[in-house]
């Protein structure tokens, strides 16, 4: 670790989720890489395993996330529904 990185970890959050690292699952702070000059400005590297992922693929994930938590939500209100 050293040069690629740039900042402080921080996370990819939306609402109350936040995305965690698709290559080890565990991490889910993140570092912005420093290089500029690459169209990977937007990419950020797990503070976990190292690996490599852009910012709007997180992003993607959380709100996939969301929507399938919103999903389930209203399938658990269903089934609480159906029982009354
Ligand atoms: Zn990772």
């Amino acid at each position: 670790m050293g040069s690629d990185f740039v900042g402080t970890p921080s996370e990819v959050r939306v609402g109350r989720l936040s995305a965690t690292c698709p290559s080890c699952g565990q991490s889910s702070l993140f570092l912005r890489a420093k290089r500029r000059r690459q169209r990977k400005a937007d990419s950020l590297l797990c503070a976990g395993c190292g690996a490599e992922h852009f910012y709007t693929a997180l992003l993607e994930q959380v709100t996939r996330r969301t929507i399938s938590d919103a999903q389930s939500a209203l399938e658990r209100a269903r089934a609480r529904r159906k029982k009354i």
